[in-house]
């Protein structure tokens, strides 16, 4: 009997839960029908297209788990063409995009607003948050059952902008995490402490102090081990999962491990900035490396390798958030009037599989932080987040022996002007093919795929 495929990717190394298998992935209707060891194939297979993968790994395509796209509202600083251009060439097949626009996703009908922008203009494949904050607390859960895969909340003052976003203290985040652990999903959670941020930042005004080692100074490491400290002991207290953005203080990761062997449902997530550069790679660009929290200290980026090495680190997150030159121009005046933010969609997966050469993880570990666990996290495994059968067919083939060097102008970003950080760096590992449910959207690292093509994942 004739089987009959719409792809075949044939011959590659497939990395599969647990193990590299060596043969293909077979495709029908957008799912995995099967992995197959290469003398296991049956020779009566034929396939509308078959891609040969020889030499090559085939990945489950990357989950990006923090993803900033202007749309509705910023569009000129991030676009869902562009981002989600730039996610296929960076082998992400799924974003998860962040709900902090204009308006902000505080609602369960602004959510569905949202989704069809995206419905109509998605390379790939997407899934969104929602906000959860003290203001609104009565649209949380009605998020979740409309499809939302988790929620953002910030601690910081009200802002109009981020109505339902916000918990001022402790006393807003009881009433918040109560209403999101009813409806079972995670809330990501940026951990700085304002209140001390800003008065750190009116004392070195006062002195004249607005450089960018100024940025660095008015965040140190204690103001993201306060807030952090105060998240998980609220998480433990009422029991919501919690995962905890861009880690970038060691010592914030180990007051984390103490409440994760209390009990405390949380995660981590850090962000590959944190890890590929620190405050010396900054002197040249200046306000084009500020992101917050800020980069830190070389022995302090060291010790987070070290935890990433060590597994205490879930996942990684690009924080994709393309800024604007003119507002990170202003940062050479007055770091404190320049913008935040940087790109990272397309670089993300590149620069882990050159660490793969430096012998810092391995292809199955690369895997599990940047697919398995965010699905995991957020709900949507194992439709995504693997190549086994019934899963979504999303893949990237990626070849670890092509070099290839960062570059503004090659960039599918919006925020390529803003990308300095990346630019002329060379890696050894480079995404070739991107495949969404079956769909090449990167052939040979030429975007090929319709906007339109990406569809709405929500909790499995
Ligand atoms: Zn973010």
């Amino acid at each position: 009997m004739q089987l009959s495929f719409d792809l075949i990717v044939k011959g590659g190394k497939v990395v599969t839960p647990g193990k590299v298998v060596e043969g293909s992935v077979l495709v029908k209707d957008g799912k995995v029908s099967a992995v197959v060891e290469k003398d296991m194939m049956p020779h009566e297979v034929d396939a509308a297209e078959v891609i040969d993968a020889s030499g090559k790994y085939v990945l489950p395509g990357m989950i990006d788990p923090h993803v900033h796209i202007g749309e509705p509202g910023q569009e000129e600083r991030e676009d869902i063409p562009h981002a989600t251009r730039a996610a296929a060439a960076g082998g992400v097949t799924t974003t998860v995009v962040m709900p902090n626009v204009i308006p902000c996703v505080n609602s369960a009908e602004r959510l569905i607003e949202r989704e069809k922008l995206f419905n109509e203009k998605s390379l790939v494949d997407y899934a969104l948050y929602g906000g959860a904050g003290v203001e609104l607390p009565e649209n949380i859960v009605a998020q979740a059952e409309a499809g939302a895969v988790g929620y953002k909340s910030y601690i910081r003052a009200f802002n109009p902008d981020r109505k339902g976003l916000i918990c001022r203290d402790a006393g807003d985040l009881y009433i918040m995490m109560k209403e999101v652990a009813k409806s079972g999903r995670t809330v990501a959670m940026h951990a700085e402490d304002d209140p001390l941020i800003n008065v750190l930042i009116e004392e070195l005004r006062a002195e004249g102090k607005v450089g960018f080692e100024d940025f660095i100074k008015s965040r140190p490491e204690t103001t993201e081990v306060l807030a952090v400290v105060r998240l998980c002991e609220m998480a433990y207290y009422t029991g919501v999962r919690l995962s905890i953005c861009h880690m970038s203080s060691p010592r914030a990761v180990e007051y984390v491990l103490e409440y994760q062997d209390m009990g405390a449902d949380i995660v981590m997530e850090t962000c590959p900035g944190y890890l590929m550069f620190s405050n010396e790679d900054t002197e040249k660009v200046g306000a084009y490396a500020q992101v917050v929290p800020p980069l830190r200290e070389k022995e302090k980026s060291d010790q987070l390798w070290e935890m990433v090495e060590k597994g205490y680190i879930d996942y990684i997150g690009t924080d994709h958030a393309p800024g604007i030159p003119e507002e990170k121009e202003m940062g050479r005046k007055d770091i404190f009037t320049s913008g935040g933010g940087l790109p990272g969609l397309e670089t993300a997966l590149p620069w882990m599989l050159d660490e793969l050469h430096n012998g810092r993880w391995d292809i199955q570990k690369v895997v599990e932080l940047f697919s398995e666990k965010p699905a995991r996290v957020f709900d949507m495994y194992p439709q995504k987040g693997c190549l086994a059968s019934g899963s979504d067919a999303d893949m990237v083939i990626v070849d670890l022996d092509a070099q290839m060097t960062f570059s503004q102008d090659d960039m599918y970003t919006k925020g390529k002007d803003a990308s300095l950080m990346y630019d002329g760096i060379t890696v050894k590992g480079v995404p070739q093919t991107t495949v969404v449910r079956g769909e090449v959207v990167m052939r040979d690292r030429q975007i090929t795929g319709e906007l339109g093509t990406g569809e709405w994942v929500t909790p499995e």
